[in-house]
C-alpha cells in the first residue's frame, strides 16, 4: 500500500479533503420546493419592500403641522384601505383621513394618530395627542429595488424564502442538491423491527447520516447493510460510485482483522489519509473510489455522526463555498471536570443550562463512543482543543447539535 497521511489534525484533514471538492451546479426550483436548499448566486429585489408609503397603524391619517397640537377636531373626509388603491387619495390643510395599517399614505399627509389616540364622532374625529412625524412605512425602507437582500450561499430558512417572496421571486437559483450515498457495514447489523438473534444489534448509524443529509438540504441515497466481506463491499462501493456524488460509509475502518471498508480502500480504492485526531472518531478515511469521494467512519454510533459533523460537513461548505446551519458555536462554562488529551480534539456531550452568566455546560453521565443516548440527550458537543484543561469553571466552545 502507498504511504498516506496518517493521524491528522482536524484543520490538516479538512485542508487535505479541500483539496478534492465536489463542483456544485445550478438549478431553478419554484419559491415553496426551495426550503432547505442553498442559493446558488445573489438575489438582487425586483421591487422596492414596502413598494409605497403606507401606514404602520390603524388610525387617522394627517398633515402633522396641523395636529401638533391636541385637543383638535378634524372632519374624516374619506378612508385608505391596504389594497384598494386610489392614487389620487390626497388631504387637504385641516382634514383627516381614516387608514389601515398598510394602506398607502395620501397624498399631503404626513403623519398617522393611531387610532387608540383618537376619539371618533361620526365624520369627525378628535386627536387626543398631538401627532408624530413616524408611524409611516417608507418606500423601499427595507430594501431598495436592485439591492442585494440575500447573498450566494445562503441556506434557505422559513425567514429567507419569505424575503424572496417579498422580492418578487417565483422561482429561486439554487445548488442543485448532492446525491450523498450512505452504507452501513458489519455482519452484526440487523434492521430495527427485526428480531435480533444472539450477537446482533440495530443498525442506527445511517438513520442519523440520513437525517443529517437531509438537514444539509442534500438527497441521501441509502443502501441496504453490507456484510464484512471484501466481495460484498466492492460491488456496494462500485454501485454508489458510480450513483453518488460522494458516498459515506459506516464502520470497518479501525485496525481490526475485520475492518474491510480500510482494507478495501488501501489494496484497491484511492486513500488521501486515514485517522484524525478527534475523540471520539479517529478512525476517519478519505479516499475516492472509482474517482468518486468517500468518506469512511467509525462504526461507533457517536463517533459515526461526531465525524459527519466534523468533517464532512467542512468538505461540503468548502465544495458548495457556504457557511451551513446547525453549525453554530457558543461558549460555556464548564460544571464539572471534562477529561482531554494531549493530542485530540475532544468532542464530550454536554446538557446546556442558560443562566444570568451564560451557559453552563453539563456532562452526560456516561460518554462512550457506543451510547446513542449521551448524544441524542445532549445540546451540543465541547471542542475541547488538544492540551486544553477541561477543569471546572473553565469557557469552553459548545458546537450546537
Ligand atoms: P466498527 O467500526 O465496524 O468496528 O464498529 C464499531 C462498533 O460500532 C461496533 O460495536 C459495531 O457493532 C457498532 N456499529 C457499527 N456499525 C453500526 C451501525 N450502522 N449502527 C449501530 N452500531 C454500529
Ligand atoms: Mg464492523
Amino acid at each position: 500500500m502507498k504511504e498516506v497521511p496518517y493521524f491528522l489534525s482536524l484543520d490538516q484533514a479538512i485542508h487535505l479533503s479541500s483539496k478534492h471538492k465536489l463542483t456544485p451546479t445550478l438549478e431553478y426550483v419554484p419559491l415553496n420546493d426551495a426550503h432547505q436548499r442553498i442559493l446558488f448566486e445573489d438575489i438582487k429585489s425586483k421591487v422596492n419592500d414596502p413598494p409605497f408609503d403606507n401606514s404602520a397603524m390603524d388610525g387617522f391619517a394627517v398633515r402633522f403641522e396641523d395636529t401638533n397640537t391636541s385637543p383638535v377636531t378634524l372632519p374624516i373626509v374619506a378612508t385608505s384601505q391596504a389594497s384598494a388603491g386610489d392614487q389620487n387619495l390626497s388631504l387637504k390643510q385641516g382634514e383627516a383621513i381614516r387608514i389601515m395599517t398598510g394602506a398607502p399614505m395620501p397624498i399631503g399627509a404626513d403623519a398617522i394618530i393611531p387610532v387608540e389616540l383618537c376619539t371618533v364622532d361620526g365624520m369627525e374625529v378628535t386627536l387626543n395627542e398631538p401627532s408624530k412625524p413616524h408611524f409611516i412605512r417608507k418606500c423601499g425602507e427595507n430594501i431598495g429595488k436592485d439591492e442585494v437582500g440575500l447573498v450566494k450561499g445562503t441556506y434557505l430558512t422559513p425567514q429567507a424564502i419569505s424575503m424572496c417572496a417579498t422580492m418578487g421571486y417565483a422561482s429561486l437559483p439554487v445548488v442543485k442538491q448532492l446525491r450523498i450515498g450512505i452504507m452501513c457495514t458489519g455482519d452484526e447489523l440487523k434492521i430495527p423491527g427485526e428480531e435480533l438473534k444472539f450477537g446482533e444489534i440495530y443498525e442506527s448509524n445511517s438513520y442519523g447520516l440520513t437525517g443529517l443529509v437531509k438537514m444539509l438540504g442534500h438527497t441521501p441515497i441509502r443502501y441496504s447493510s453490507v456484510v464484512d466481506s471484501i466481495e460484498a463491499l466492492r460491488e456496494q462501493f462500485d454501485k454508489a460510485a458510480s450513483e453518488c456524488d460522494l458516498f459515506i460509509t459506516s464502520g470497518g475502518v479501525s485496525m481490526g482483522e475485520w475492518d474491510f471498508v480500510r482494507k478495501l480502500m488501501e489494496d484497491e480504492g484511492d486513500v488521501v489519509f486515514w485517522r484524525v485526531k478527534l475523540r471520539p472518531g479517529s478512525p476517519p478515511l478519505f479516499g475516492h473510489w472509482n474517482g468518486t469521494p468517500m468518506f469512511g467512519l467509525p462504526g461507533n454510533p457517536v463517533s459515526s455522526h461526531v465525524v459527519f459533523r466534523m468533517l464532512v460537513v467542512p468538505y461540503l461548505r468548502a465544495s458548495l463555498e457556504t457557511p451551513f446551519p446547525y453549525d453554530r458555536v457558543v461558549h460555556a462554562r464548564l460544571a464539572s471536570k471534562l477529561r482531554s488529551t494531549e493530542d485530540c480534539l475532544t468532542l464530550r456531550r454536554v446538557s446546556l443550562k442558560s443562566t444570568k452568566d451564560g451557559f453552563v455546560a453539563e456532562q452526560h453521565k456516561h460518554q462512550g463512543s457506543g451510547n446513542i443516548d449521551s448524544l441524542s440527550q445532549a445540546d451540543g458537543l465541547t471542542l475541547l482543543q488538544p492540551g486544553q484543561s477541561g477543569a471546572i469553571g473553565e469557557i469552553i466552545e459548545v458546537l450546537l447539535l
